[in-house]
C-alpha cells in the first residue's frame, strides 16, 4: 500500500477502533449497571449515578433548591435572629441569634425540621399534612432567598457540577407588575369562567392588555425584572456552566394578578433577546381552593397569551394531584387541559394522568407534539404519597412520551438529582440505555436556543464516553 493511501485510511481506522472501544465500554457499563440493579445494591447505584453525567435539571425552583443551612448562614450574615415559637426570622432583641441557634443542637435541628422535610417521615408525633408542611417551608426562607441571588445561584451551580449536572433551568422570580389593577376584573373573569364564554373572556383579556401596556409603570417593571435576572446571573460563567431561567405566575392569587403577571412573563421572554429567560410556568399548590376554582381560567390565559406570543415556551405544573386530595372529578382533566387548551410545551409532574377521562388522547398528543413530562419522584412521594407502582412514569414511557428526571425542590426535600436517578433505577425496570436517553431528553426538551442545545449535547456525549470508559476500566480491573 502506498504511503499516501495509508495516510488517507488512517482516520477511518482510528474511527473504527474508537467506535469499537466506545461500544465495548458501553456494553460493560450496561452489564455493570444490570448487576448492581439486580443485586438491589443502592449504594452501588448511588455511586454509579453520582458519577454519571445527568444533563439538565428542568424542574427546579431556586428558593426550594437551597438547603436550610444555607439560609441560616445568610440570616447570620444579615444579623437576623430567630423566634423560637414561630421559627421565623426577625430583628427582635428578645429572639436568639443565629450563632446561638447553631450552638444549640436541639433548636438547630428543630429549624431544619420546620424549614424543610428533615425528619418528617421518621418521627411519630402530631404533624401537619405533608403537602401543607412542604409548601409552608417557603414562607420561612422565601424573603431571604432573594437577598443572596449571587451566592444562591453559585451554590446551585457548584452542587450541580459536583454531581455531574450540566444545565439548570430554574424558576428564580417573577415580574413585580407596577401597574394599577382593577379588582372589578376579577368578578368579570369569574362570571365568564362560570359561563365558559371564551369570546367575551378574550375581549376582557384584550382590554386588560391595553390597560397594562398603557400603564406608565409597566415598562419599568419589565426592564427592572430583566435587569434583576441578568444581575443575578452575573456570578455564573456562562462558558463553563449553563443556567437559564423560567418566569412564573402564582396560581393561588386572584385572576387579575395571575393574568397581569403572566402577561409580564410572556412579554419579558420576548424582550430578553439574549434568551436568559427561556419560558413561562405557573406554580403553587394545585389543590389550593383558588387554584382549583380558576384552573379553566388559567388555561384560557395561557391559550390567549400563547397566541399573542407564539415563540414563548411554556412549562406547566399540571396534575400534581392524587385521589383523596381533591374530589375524584377534579382529577379528570388538568393535564388534558394544559396540553389541549393551554398548549403547554412541557408538563411538570403529570401525576394524576391515570384518573383523567381523556388520558389516552392526552398521552398520544404529548408523544406526537414532543411534549415532555418532568418526573419528580421524591416530591411526588412526599407531597402526594404517590410512589412505586402507583406512579405513572411507566404509563408515560409506554405511551412514547419523552421523560425527563428532575428534583423540583432539592433543598426542601433534602435530596439531589442523583437520588432521583437512584429511585428511578431501583423502583422501575429501565435499562442503562433508556436512562441515558432520559438524560439526553433533559437537553433536547429544555428551552435553550438550538445552538446551545447542540453544544451541550456534544459535551454530554464526551462526558458519557469518559464515564463509560471509567466504569469499564474499574469493572474490568475489579474482576
Ligand atoms: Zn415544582
Amino acid at each position: 500500500m502506498k504511503f499516501r493511501t495509508i495516510l488517507f485510511l488512517l482516520p477511518v481506522v482510528v474511527l473504527i477502533v474508537s467506535c469499537n472501544k466506545h461500544g465495548r465500554n458501553l456494553e460493560i457499563t450496561e452489564r455493570y449497571f444490570d448487576k448492581i440493579k439486580h443485586e438491589g445494591d443502592n449504594a452501588g447505584l448511588t455511586m454509579f449515578f453520582t458519577q454519571m453525567p445527568k444533563g439538565g435539571d428542568l424542574h427546579h425552583h431556586y428558593s426550594g433548591a437551597l438547603y436550610a443551612e444555607t439560609y441560616l448562614d445568610w440570616a447570620g450574615k444579615k444579623g437576623l435572629r430567630i423566634n423560637t415559637d414561630s421559627w421565623r426570622l426577625d430583628t427582635n432583641r428578645s429572639d436568639i441569634t443565629i450563632d446561638s441557634l447553631k450552638r444549640n443542637t436541639a433548636l438547630y435541628r428543630k429549624v431544619l425540621e420546620v424549614w424543610s422535610d428533615e425528619d418528617f417521615s421518621d418521627n411519630f408525633h402530631l404533624q401537619e399534612p405533608p403537602d401543607q408542611h412542604f409548601f409552608n417551608t417557603f414562607g420561612y426562607f422565601g424573603n431571604i432567598s432573594k437577598d443572596f441571588y449571587h451566592a444562591g445561584l453559585e451554590e446551585i451551580k457548584d452542587e450541580a457540577e459536583k454531581e455531574n449536572v450540566q444545565y439548570i433551568e430554574t424558576m428564580l422570580n417573577f415580574p413585580h407588575m407596577g401597574v394599577k389593577l382593577n379588582p372589578a376584573l376579577n368578578d368579570s373573569m369569574e362570571n365568564l369562567q362560570y359561563s365558559k364564554d371564551t369570546v367575551r373572556l378574550y375581549k376582557v383579556f384584550s382590554s386588560f392588555v391595553n390597560a397594562i401596556e398603557a400603564d406608565p409603570g409597566y415598562n419599568k417593571s419589565e426592564t427592572d425584572y430583566i435587569k434583576e435576572l441578568y444581575t443575578a446571573h452575573e456570578s455564573i460563567d456562562d462558558t463553563a456552566f449553563t443556567m437559564r431561567f423560567q418566569a412564573y405566575a402564582v396560581r393561588t392569587l386572584p385572576p387579575e394578578n395571575v393574568f397581569a403577571t403572566l402577561y409580564g412573563c410572556f412579554d419579558a421572554v420576548v424582550r430578553d433577546k439574549s434568551a436568559l429567560l427561556v419560558g413561562v410556568n405557573i406554580v403553587a399548590p394545585e389543590n389550593n381552593y383558588i387554584a382549583m376554582r380558576d384552573y379553566w381560567l388559567h388555561m384560557q390565559m395561557f391559550r390567549y397569551l400563547k397566541k399573542m406570543f407564539p415563540s414563548v415556551k411554556t412549562d406547566m405544573h399540571a396534575g400534581e394531584l392524587c385521589l383523596g386530595m381533591v374530589k375524584p372529578q377534579d382529577l379528570t382533566y388538568h393535564i388534558h387541559d394544559a396540553v389541549f387548551t393551554a398548549n403547554a410545551d412541557r408538563i411538570g409532574h403529570g401525576v394524576d394522568i391515570p384518573y383523567e377521562t381523556e388520558a389516552q388522547a392526552t398521552l398520544k398528543k404529548m408523544k406526537a407534539d414532543s411534549i415532555a413530562v418532568e418526573i419528580n419522584l421524591t416530591s411526588n412521594e412526599f407531597i402526594l404519597g404517590v410512589k412505586g407502582n402507583d406512579h405513572p412514569v411507566n404509563l408515560y414511557y409506554d405511551a412514547g412520551v419523552a421523560i425527563v428526571i428532575s428534583t423540583d425542590d432539592a433543598g426542601v426535600s433534602r435530596n439531589n438529582l442523583t437520588s432521583q436517578y437512584v429511585l428511578l433505577a431501583s423502583r422501575y425496570h429501565y435499562s442503562y440505555q433508556q436512562i441515558k436517553a432520559f438524560v439526553f431528553n433533559s437537553i433536547t426538551y429544555s428551552f435553550m436556543k438550538p445552538a446551545e442545545k447542540a453544544a451541550l449535547k456534544e459535551k454530554l456525549n464526551r462526558k458519557f464516553d469518559a464515564f463509560e470508559a471509567a466504569i469499564a476500566n474499574d469493572y474490568h480491573n475489579s474482576k
